[in-house]
This record gives C-alpha cells, structure tokens and sequence, in this order.
C-alpha cells in the first residue's frame, strides 16, 4: 500500500496525539496510587485536569483517525491520481507537437517548422556575420511518375528523395517537405558557391537512385533553387527569390542547379 506525504505527516501528527495520551495516563496513574484518598483540594483537582486532558486527547485521536485521516487519504490519492494524469497529458502533448511539425509520409519537418526554423535561423544570423542560404528542391516531371506508375510509387520516390536530402544535409541543417514533392533545405554557414555545390552533389545523387518497378528502373531527376539570405529581407522574401531561382531551373531545361 501507498502512502502520500500528507498521510504520513498526519500519522506523525497522531503518534504525537497518542504519546501526549500515553503520557497524560501514566501522570494520572502515578499521582493516583501516590494518593488514593485524594479527592479534593488542588491535588484532587490535578488528577481531575488530568484525567480530562487523557479524555480529550483520546477524543482528538479518535476524531483524527476516523474522521480526518480518511479525509486525508482521499485528497491525497485524488492529488496523486491528477498528478498521473498531467504527467501523461504532458507526454501527450509532446507527441501531439512532434506530430503537428513534421510530414508523416517522411518524417521530415514540415512547412510550419521549416517557416519557424528560417525565423529563428534569420534572427540568429542577424547578430553573426555569417552566410544563411535556402534552397528549394523540387522534382522533375513528378506527375508524370504518378499517372505513369501509380501514386504508391510516387509515395515510394517522394520517400527516396527524403532518405537522399537526410543523408545530404548536415545537422544543423533544416530539411522540411514543404508540399506534394517539393522540399526546402535551410543552409546555415554556406557560401553561394558552397551551397551551389551542395545542391548539385544532391541533384547528382538523386539522378543517381534507381527505383525498381516491376521489372523497370525508375530514374528521377531534381531542380533545385538557392538564394542566400540578404540579411534585411524577410523569410518569405529569401523563400520567393529562391522560388523564382527554382522557375527558372524549370524553365532552362530542369535538373539543374539555379542561384
Ligand atoms: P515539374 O517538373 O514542372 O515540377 O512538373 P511536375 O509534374 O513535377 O509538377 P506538378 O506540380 O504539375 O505535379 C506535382 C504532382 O505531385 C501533382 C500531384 O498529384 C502530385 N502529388 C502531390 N502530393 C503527392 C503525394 O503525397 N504523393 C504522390 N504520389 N503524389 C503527390
Ligand atoms: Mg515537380
Ligand atoms: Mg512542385
């Protein structure tokens, strides 16, 4: 059996109750057999105070042990139980939060944290003189894949261009899905060249993967975008120039990288 801290310190509070009891009897006791004709008289009425006291103290045991302590016992176990609870909301609600940030199909970011991230990273970088670059994946064709092969296949490349991202990416790197088969990287540290570099050591794995479907071997390719942060325009801005650098990778004949 449990016991709370409220119960314990009130059973400490009782034995207290029982050894002033104890010792309020043995008092009585000693002064009655020292003087059984003592009836009256200050004597007689120290025995008499004595006794009352034994009386009153047996009552407040009696009152704390079936009145308050099951009083205690009850508020002490609700507490505990609430206590219980709001320790699994919490591990709840972290789980809820992990979910609401990141892609299911992935289990990349997504577009919420990607945008909070960016945030956080202009925020940062506002105070170091340090480059902080984006860049915009997306890949060539894809509804091609998706009307030629079906949509699981689809899934299967969107989760092979993920798996690809990771594994291109550095730590600190922010690497969210940002929509069907669209991804964006923030790039902390990296100059444009650098992260010109970057982008085509990915654009190159990916033209490097094969999936296999049926009896084919699906090859995909990516066009990427880059912008490197001006240090004055917002995130949406920094996102849109590296957007417009993702149109014209398109429009210039697709896989390949455009700054
Ligand atoms: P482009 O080279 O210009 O990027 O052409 P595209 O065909 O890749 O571009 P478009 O935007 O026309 O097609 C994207 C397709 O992605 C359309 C949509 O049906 C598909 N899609 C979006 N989300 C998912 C998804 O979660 N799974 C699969 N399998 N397909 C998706
Ligand atoms: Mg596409
Ligand atoms: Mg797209």
């Amino acid at each position: 059996m449990r016991f709370y801290r409220s119960e314990l310190a009130f059973m400490a509070y009782l034995l207290l109750l029982v050894g002033a009891a104890a010792c309020a009897f043995w008092a009585s006791d000693i002064v009655f057999r020292q003087f059984p004709a003592a009836q009256d008289g200050a004597l007689g009425g120290g025995i008499l105070a004595l006794r009352i006291a034994l009386v009153l103290l047996s009552g407040a045991i009696l009152i704390g042990l079936f009145y308050f302590y099951p009083m205690i016992r009850k508020q002490a176990r609700e507490h505990g139980q609430l206590q219980q609870m709001t320790k699994s909301l919490t591990a709840k609600s972290a789980t809820f939060q992990h979910a609401a940030l990141t892609d299911p199909l992935t289990g990349l970011q997504n577009r919420r944290y990607f945008d909070d991230a960016l945030a956080q990273y202009m925020d940062e970088f506002s105070r170091i003189e340090r480059p902080l670059g984006i860049m915009i994946v997306d890949i060539d064709h894809f509804k091609s894949i998706n009307d030629t092969h079906g949509h699981d296949v689809g899934d299967e490349v969107i989760k092979g261009l993920a798996n690809t991202i990771i594994e291109y990416t550095r730590y600190h790197d922010i690497a969210a899905r940002i929509g069907g088969e669209e991804f964006a990287v923030v790039a902390p540290n990296l100059t444009v060249n650098e992260l010109d570099k970057l982008a085509n050591r990915l654009r190159l794995a990916v033209s490097n993967l094969a999936f296999n479907v049926g009896n084919v071997r699906l090859r995909i390719t990516i066009s990427i975008g880059i912008a490197i942060w001006d240090g004055k325009e917002s995130g949406a801005a920094l996102y849109k120039r590296a957007d417009s650098n993702l149109y014209n990778a398109k429009r210039s004949g697709r896989n390949r990288v455009c700054a």
